[in-house]
């Protein structure tokens, strides 16, 4: 089967024309040279100062990028999806509540959404954040430390609160598989990622024996981690287990270009987009070749890295719905991808966040700063919104 990204009728049946309307201002106002940068620097502020602002958030860019503020309020949008053959991927999306008390309770409310899912035919995975559950401090002494990171702690409390975080992987990886859902691991700033992989390796290794339940995130934007991917998979083979990874090119590059200048050290940045497209590209092309021992999740908005994914799998033979090959794309964007691939019979998702407002403002905010750059994929967005809008006045 061929496929295209073009048709708008596939891509918005799920909205109605009155949603298509709002979606299409709500685009063209992030589009607004000095809208994004004064929005993201004063919303955060207007949160704070107890102003009226909830309502005019939750019926625009809120409903807009997530599913609810309760993981019960989502129904609504994962019943939709699925009736157009789209799965979901739900994201507890508070981001930045440290102490063992808030891990604990993120530990919980992890649980309390595999369960959930568990429930519901369309819902395969979740994803979480390791900030979520641990430190951000100790993630970066583990990241530092050579010492550490062999294994060997010299200092007993950090040991402990090290344990006391895998711990709380350990019990949500155990319920996911035991219910049969996949947990995402995502991946963030590349000073904590060392202890990041090593957690989800070690759990890789505990519950991947006969499925991918567990998942690594490759961010290619980093020059090195085509590399790592092809050392992650040689440790897969040799420890018998399946590799799960979600390839991402990566959401951290300003931040993480800017560290290195100020710290020193060479950026672990690619020199330019078109290298992090190779590379990106390539990691598809290795996954898919070593499909019996890799499940992959391309997890992209590029039309083009996921044509590359679907005619790759067309000439190797795959199925279309393949159980180690998933799409996914973030909920309120890149419609035109998801339901065009599920139509074609691909897994393809919605990641979709929910959390009350003033927790998935951060969420929001990238989403907003993603958006506010009117080349690429998101003026290509609105281009589609109003090719559509047209096509369903002129029918
Ligand atoms: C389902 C899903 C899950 C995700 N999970 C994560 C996650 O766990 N961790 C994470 O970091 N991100 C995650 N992301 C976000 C992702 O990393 C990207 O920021 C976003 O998807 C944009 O990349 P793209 O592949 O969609 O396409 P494109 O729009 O083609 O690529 C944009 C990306 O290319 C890279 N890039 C842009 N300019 C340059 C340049 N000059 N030099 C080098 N590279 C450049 C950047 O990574 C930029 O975000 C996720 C995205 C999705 C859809």
């Amino acid at each position: 089967m061929n496929i295209s990204f073009d048709n708008t009728d596939n891509a918005f049946a799920y909205k109605t024309a009155k949603e298509l309307r709002m979606s299409k201002f709500l685009f063209k106002t992030m589009g607004y040279p000095f809208f994004v940068p004064i929005g993201t620097r004063i919303t955060p502020f207007l949160m704070k100062t107890g102003l009226p602002i909830h309502g005019l958030i939750r019926k625009t860019i809120f409903k807009q990028f997530v599913g609810g503020e309760t993981l019960e309020e989502t129904t609504e949008v994962v019943n939709t999806l699925g009736k157009y053959g789209v799965q979901v991927i739900l994201d507890y999306g508070v981001e930045g509540k440290e102490g063992e008390e808030n891990f604990e309770k993120a530990t919980e409310e992890f649980i309390r959404v595999i369960n959930y899912a568990a429930t519901q035919t369309n819902i395969p995975f979740i994803s979480i954040k390791v900030t979520g559950l641990a430190r951000f401090g100790l993630l970066q002494t583990l990241d530092e430390s050579p010492r550490l990171r062999s294994g060997v702690h010299d200092h007993e409390d950090e040991m402990d609160e090290w344990d006391r975080v895998r711990d709380r992987m350990y019990r949500i990886c155990e319920v996911a598989s035991e219910k049969n859902i996949g947990v995402l691991i995502d991946a963030e700033e590349s000073w904590i990622q060392d202890p990041v992989d090593r957690l989800t390796m070690e759990m890789m290794e505990i519950f991947n024996k006969e499925k991918a339940i567990v998942y690594n995130t490759i961010q290619l934007y980093r020059h090195d981690r085509l590399h790592f991917l092809q050392l992650s998979h040689r440790i897969a083979k040799q420890q018998n287990f399946i590799l799960g990874l979600k390839l991402v090119r990566g959401a951290y590059m300003e931040k993480e270009r800017a560290r290195a200048v100020q710290k020193g050290y060479p950026s672990p940045i690619q020199v330019d987009k078109a290298a992090t497209d190779t590379d990106y590209n390539t990691a598809v092309v290795y996954c898919i070749d070593h499909i019996s021992e890799i499940a992959v999740i391309i997890a992209s908005h590029n039309e083009a890295s996921n044509l590359r994914a679907f005619d790759l799998m067309k000439e190797r033979g795959l199925s279309p719905g393949h159980q180690h090959v998933h799409f996914s794309q973030l909920y309120g964007m890149s419609d035109n991808i998801t339901f065009n691939l599920a139509k074609a019979g691909c897994s393809v998702s919605k990641y979709l966040p929910f959390g009350p407002i003033r927790d998935v403002i951060p969420y929001l905010m990238r989403r907003a700063q993603e958006n506010s750059s009117m080349s690429g994929q998101t003026g290509r967005e609105l281009m589609l919104i109003k090719r559509e809008l047209k096509r369903r006045t002129a029918s």
